[in-house]
Parts: structure tokens; sequence; C-alpha cells
């Protein structure tokens, strides 16, 4: 297994965990934009929010269930943002699909 996204869902790479259950793993991003920066992925391999179909979107709609429960751990009540970069342009340097969850202080408007 070679994506670096699926061996930290494994535990196989160490991370700053904050979330886990049978589909999805959420851990602190190494390099945070705000005082709360976590990345939630599915456990099975996506490459990215382009390669959502029928066949997987379940997987995202449970991400998004999980989302809410981390922010109100995390304390976000006054809000945050959830950020999904797709392919060269969009910024996306890992190819497994994960949503940014960033907060924790007010979010300049974004590009
Ligand atoms: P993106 O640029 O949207 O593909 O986001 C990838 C994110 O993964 C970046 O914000 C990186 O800082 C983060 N990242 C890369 N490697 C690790 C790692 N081993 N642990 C935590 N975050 C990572």
């Amino acid at each position: 297994m070679s994506c670096i996204f699926c061996r930290i869902a494994a535990g196989e790479i160490p991370s700053q965990k904050v979330y886990e259950d049978e589909r999805v793993f959420a851990f602190r991003d190494i390099n945070p934009v705000a005082p709360v920066h976590i990345l939630i992925v599915p456990k099975t391999h996506i490459p990215g929010a382009d390669a959502v179909s029928s066949e997987n979107s379940s997987l995202v709609a449970r991400i998004f269930e999980v989302i809410p429960k981390i922010a109100a751990t995390e304390g976000l009540s006054r809000g945050y943002r959830v950020v999904t970069n797709v392919g060269e342009d969009g910024g996306q340097t890992v190819m497994h699909l994960h949503f940014h969850l960033i907060g924790g202080r007010k979010l300049d408007i974004m590009a």
C-alpha cells in the first residue's frame, strides 16, 4: 500500500488522530493553516472528489456526518470551513480524497 493517507488511516504511519470509525479516519494536518486543521479521509482509497460515484458516495455522506461531531469536539461553535482540493490546479497534493476542516480563527475570503 503506497498511498500515504491509506497508510495513516490503517495506523501504519503515525498521526495525531482525532476520530476513527469503521469507514472514516481523521487526523491533524501536519502543516496547519489555522488553530484547528484536521483532515477527514475515507479508509477506502478514493483518489479525489472527481472519483466520487454512486458506488462510493455513501462514504462522502458518512464523512459529512462526522464533520459536525469533530467540529463540536474542537469547539468550533463560531463556524469553520470544509475544503477539498481537486487535481493540480485545485492544489491537491495527496491523491486520496480528504476534506480539510479548518477553523479556530476568523478565516479569510477564499481565492
Ligand atoms: P491537499 O494539498 O489538499 O492535497 O492537502 C494535503 C494535506 O496533507 C496538506 O495540507 C498537508 O499538510 C497534509 N499532509 C501531508 N502529509 C501529512 C501527514 N503525514 N500527516 C498529516 N498531514 C499531512
